[in-house]
């Protein structure tokens, strides 16, 4: 038995990096100036939790993340985690897109070994910044063996919440992040509180292995309103292998958009209607005929994170929608 648990932190950049002219400047400052040593070193509580490795992965805001960078981010943890003498690995990360990544290595690594993503809305050099707690807490639910087995876990605010519904929901206040069924827990003093667990298939029981994965298909959005052009269907169509269309309500489909979105299913592009309203399930046939038209719907999943299932999805079965679809009521 090892006195203190191995954790990895490994970073990324974002605001938990970033620093700001004056400890006035909560909202404004320069992103992913400090490095993950700097980070850690200005947190000297963390050391009791446990023996801290950092490694810097990447230095950016996480608006730039693009496929390769999921990639390159998910190998490491998964190579990481393979070492018998790591207990658990710390990302840290942007807030802007950090659901997207968590949700990615959620459904891609093999490990029960915890995995926490955490960032934080103010710089540390800010008035009531909250980077030195998120991480703090991070931690504490990274050495906590109640942690395991529950797939990618994001801290944020005193909550721990499941890679699968976390979303960023607000531009600047500390309680930015929101999970539509609620959080799974808290962290209290430095102690995880648990009362749910994830129930869709995540990590050791997806199809998918990071290890195994060279690139991810392209897949855009679309964010639909009543003026939108037909056109812009047709060119995201041309390029993109799969659409996720961001449809108002339930999913709805102006009456000038359908025919392009037939065109597209048609032409091989698999088609998933979500909702802009970044909650709530879409129903299959419901407003639209899905099954006439090819089309997939996305459950209850965001339509940024839909992006990500759907990448996956037609890595394992390309071609088959109906295994596509599925898939969306899997995970
Ligand atoms: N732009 C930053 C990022 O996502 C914002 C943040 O970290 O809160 O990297």
């Amino acid at each position: 038995m090892r006195e203190k648990p191995n954790i990895v932190v490994i970073g990324t950049g974002g605001t938990i990096a970033g620093r700001g002219e004056t400890s006035s400047n909560t909202a404004s400052y320069d992103c992913s100036v400090l490095t993950v040593n700097e980070i850690l070193s200005s947190i000297p509580e963390v050391s009791s939790l446990a023996n801290l490795r950092a490694e810097q992965l990447l230095q950016t805001g996480s608006e730039n993340f693009n496929n390769e960078h999921l990639l390159k981010i998910g190998k490491r943890i998964s190579e990481v985690l393979k070492d018998d003498d790591v207990d658990g690995v710390i990302l840290t990360h942007g807030t802007d897109t950090i659901e997207e990544t968590a949700y990615f290595l959620h459904l891609t690594l093999k490990s029960v070994k915890p995995v926490v993503v955490v960032g934080s809305m103010r710089p540390p050099s800010a008035m009531s910044s909250d980077a030195s707690l998120n991480l703090y807490n991070a931690i504490s639910v990274a050495v906590h063996p109640t942690s395991r087995a529950k797939g990618t876990l994001v801290v944020a605010n005193d909550e721990i919440h499941t890679a699968r519904d976390v979303t960023k929901a607000n531009s600047f206040k500390l309680e930015a992040f929101r999970s539509p069924y609620g959080a799974l827990g808290y962290v209290v003093e430095g102690q995880p509180r648990y009362y749910r667990m994830p129930w869709r298939d995540h990590t050791v029981s997806t199809q998918w292995a990071i290890d195994d994965l060279e690139a991810l298909p392209k897949v855009d959005i679309i964010y639909a309103y009543g003026a939108l052009d037909e056109r812009v269907i047709d060119t995201v169509a041309s390029d993109a292998r799969g659409l996720i269309y961001a449809g108002t309500g339930n999913g709805n489909v102006a009456l000038h958009i359908v025919a392009p979105l037939v065109a597209a299913a048609r032409n091989g592009v698999h088609v998933v209607r979500a909702s802009r309203t970044g909650n709530g399930v879409v129903i299959r046939n419901g407003a639209q005929p899905d099954d006439d038209y090819g089309w997939l719907v996305v459950d209850d999943q965001a339509p940024q994170k839909a992006r990500i299932l759907l990448m996956l999805a037609m890595l394992s079965t390309p071609a088959e929608r109906s295994a596509l679809q599925a898939a969306f009521y899997r995970y």
